[in-house]
């Protein structure tokens, strides 16, 4: 018996259930609506509504929520219970068509940047057919899109379900140039890499840091660290595995596709890969893995950090997108072909994305802009903050062959014309390696490394299907007007090249010769942090571009500039807030108390006899002194610092500046003092766990 494929989805209300529970025509309508976007009339609402809650009661559920995705990043739900009044006093259980597709959350603490200032305090959740619903905590949970009562999105999900349309539409365009008659859409697909963190949750108790922040503010270097690569693809230990195991089949239940699990570069870090998925539903099940990698890191006394740098000094934790797009009839668009004629059509798609990536560089930087995400992007894990592609030497010698109208490579005498020439076979292997690229070719898919490990995804596949979209609309306008196709797009596609090449970059992404040479030499973007990145939203190519193709409007998109940088700015002040308080009830006492013991043995010796140096102890209490001195002196900085902050808070382009310039030093400023304490400060005074602890703790 093969129990995964028995349980497997079994808490979703899949298209094998509504086959089962739906009479045919029911089915044959609500299908119609999933594959085609078709409108769902009431009495089919009604009938898979009363479906729905059938199955959802025998699978022991007691309430329903419509479960959205708000611009805080978390998903977000009400439960309603099933229950109603029975004249007879009892109850009985209720859950109609018009509950399904639309609920009615009050839509005021929820962030709108603005939008709720100019349209009703009131919000709707609409259910997105093509995302099952499913049980989670007893509860059924229908996957919805929330918007204001004027039709604003105020979640991921509509833009990123707009994006999807968009890529499509304008593939098709492309598609029904080539002759394709039988594919009736284009979709985008993402398989996100998920890194995390396990740490022991009785050691993460007691850091205030990690509890209020997903992070340590403080934290000397450990002894050991990484630098052995001894945890990389290491055996995984049985309290870790136990944690694995309990979780693939929590997720498998949820129909949730997790494949690929190992140990990562740092210690205690581990990573989950998924099937890949159409973005929709990747979004969705990345958001409920996310949730439910903490839920059952619980159930195992551990906690699951998602921070993108929880740790200074060791590895911070990504998430790669592996984006691609394909036919209903499973042509993969960016994968070589066998044939001239596939391999034009794969160069002109390749050809997209590469001007998609340098036209909208500042799109897809500010789509990963975080908080949180600005400590990894730059650090030496993680690809720089500047954009570049990795194609990998034998396709860039293609493109360059296109470029110039040479022979491809000196062997072959005979030159690359499009639609004529098979292209090389690619040696596969060579392809993908390069680890410090943002933005990778993979054979047949890219793969874009900046995304942060608390993101969720929905942000960078929007902007990457709003870009590559925008690119296909104007080849298929010019393409469609062309006498002589072959010879258009032959002449599009090394104008193309030639153009965007500079974003193209094969070699090391760590290395400071190449972000000198990116900046000033190519001049490409280099948008260190968020407040660098996100005004970029605003800029008229951009709004331009997103809102013609219909993926925001443009308040929406002054109001998600509000909201992100809001964000930037309540994380930091919460981190600021909680380090000065720890500093000074935390690490000053357990400070003063070591010099004050070690005072005491002073005495103590020198009551013994007066000739005893005590050098040791002496030279330890004078440094500790200069230390609490100069912890006070950077905690009294950043709070001056933090209260002319307040007053600048209602601007919060400023506000994210002033934390950039002056916050973030002062924080660093601070961390260093209290570093160097714990250093010399015996361990039993040390007020909570240190990076050894919490890194090699989990046994
Ligand atoms: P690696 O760590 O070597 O990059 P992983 O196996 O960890 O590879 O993850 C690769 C991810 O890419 C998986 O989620 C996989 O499903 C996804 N993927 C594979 N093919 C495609 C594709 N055509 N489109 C999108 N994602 C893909
Ligand atoms: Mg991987």
């Amino acid at each position: 018996m093969n129990m995964i494929s028995e349980y497997f989805g079994s808490m979703v209300f899949n298209d094998k259930v509504m086959k089962e529970k739906l009479p045919p025509q029911i089915y044959a309508s609500l299908k119609k609506t999933i594959d085609e976007g078709a409108d769902l009339d009431t009495e089919v609402a009604n009938a898979v509504a009363e479906a729905m809650k059938n199955w959802a009661l025998e699978h022991g559920a007691t309430h329903y929520t419509h479960w959205f995705q708000p611009l805080t990043g978390i998903t977000a739900e009400k439960h309603e219970s099933f229950i109603a009044p029975a004249p007879d006093g009892g109850v009985i259980m209720e859950f109609s068509g018009k509950a399904l597709i639309k609920g009615e959350p009050d839509a005021s603490s929820f962030p709108s940047g603005g939008l709720r200032a100019t349209f009703e305090a009131r919000g709707y959740t609409a259910w997105d057919p093509t995302s099952y619903a499913f049980i989670k905590d007893n509860t059924l949970c229908i996957p919805t899109a929330f918007c204001s009562y004027g039709g604003e999105a105020l979640d991921k999900k509509t833009p990123l379900l707009r994006s999807m349309q968009a890529i499509d539409k304008q593939a098709m365009r492309i598609l029904r140039l080539f002759g394709h008659k039988n594919v009736k859409c284009v979709r985008a697909s993402s398989g996100p890499e998920q890194e995390y963190f396990l740490v022991d949750k009785r050691m993460f108790d007691r850091r205030r840091d990690l509890v209020f922040c997903g992070r340590t503010l403080f934290g000397a270097k450990p002894p050991k660290g990484q630098e052995m690569d001894d945890h990389y693809y290491g055996v995984i230990n049985p309290r870790v595995a136990a944690f694995m195991a309990d979780l693939n089949e929590e997720l498998w239940k949820l129909g949730v596709l997790a494949k690929t699990e190992h140990n990562e570069v740092a210690p205690a870090q581990h990573e989950l890969a998924p099937i890949f998925n159409v973005v929709n539903l990747a979004t969705d099940h990345n958001q409920l893995t996310m949730e439910i990698m903490q839920k059952v890191a619980s159930r195992h006394g551990l906690v699951c950090l998602l921070h993108e740098k929880p740790f200074a000094g060791v590895n911070g934790s990504g998430k790669h997108n592996n984006w691609s797009i394909d036919t209903d009839t499973g042509i993969k668009l960016l994968k070589p072909g066998d044939t001239p004629y596939e391999n034009a059509q794969f160069l002109l798609f390749l050809c997209a994305v590469i001007q998609a990536v340098d036209e909208y560089q500042d799109l897809l930087r500010l789509s990963v802009a975080t908080a949180g995400n600005d400590h990894r992007l730059g650090a030496n894990e993680a690809p720089p903050a500047v954009i570049s592609i990795f194609l990998g030497d034998e396709l860039t010698a293609v493109l360059d062959a296109i470029e110039h109208e040479t022979p491809y490579n000196s062997a072959e005498k005979s030159q690359m014309a499009l639609g004529v020439h098979v292209l090389p076979k690619f040696n596969r292997d060579t392809t993908d390696r390069n680890r410090t690229s943002p933005f990778a070719f993979t054979g047949n898919r890219f793969e874009f490394r900046m995304l942060g490990s608390s993101n969720s995804i929905a942000c960078a596949n929007i902007m990457t299907n709003a870009a590559v979209a925008d690119v296909l609309r104007r080849y298929a306008d010019r393409l469609e007007k062309a006498d002589h196709f072959d010879g258009e797009l032959h002449a599009l596609l090394r104008e193309s090249i030639r153009e965007h090449k500079r974003i193209i970059f094969n070699g090391n992404g760590y290395d400071d010769a190449w972000i000198k040479e990116a900046t000033e030499q190519r001049g490409l973007h280099n948008l260190r942090t968020t407040p660098d990145a996100m005004p970029h939203l605003l800029d008229k190519k951009n709004v331009d571009m997103l809102t013609s193709l219909g993926v925001f409007s443009e308040a929406e998109l002054r109001s998600r500039y509000e909201i992100m940088l809001e964000n930037y700015c309540k994380t930091v002040n919460i981190e600021a807030l909680t380090m000065a308080d720890m500093a000074r009830k935390e690490i000053l006492p357990a400070v003063e108390a070591y010099a004050r013991d070690l005072a005491n043995t002073v005495a103590a010796k020198k009551a013994v006899s007066e000739t005893i140096a005590c050098r040791y102890e002496t030279k330890t209490v004078e440094r500790l002194s200069e230390l609490a001195d100069g912890i006070d002196r950077a905690a009294g900085e950043l709070e001056d610092a933090m209260l002319r902050y307040r007053e600048l808070a209602a601007d919060v382009t400023a506000a994210s500046c002033m934390i950039r310039d002056v916050i973030l030093p002062k924080m660093g400023d601070l961390r260093v003092v209290c570093d160097e304490a714990e250093v010399i400060t015996a361990k039993k005074y040390w007020p909570f766990p240190t990076y050894s602890d919490l890194l090699f703790g989990v046994r």
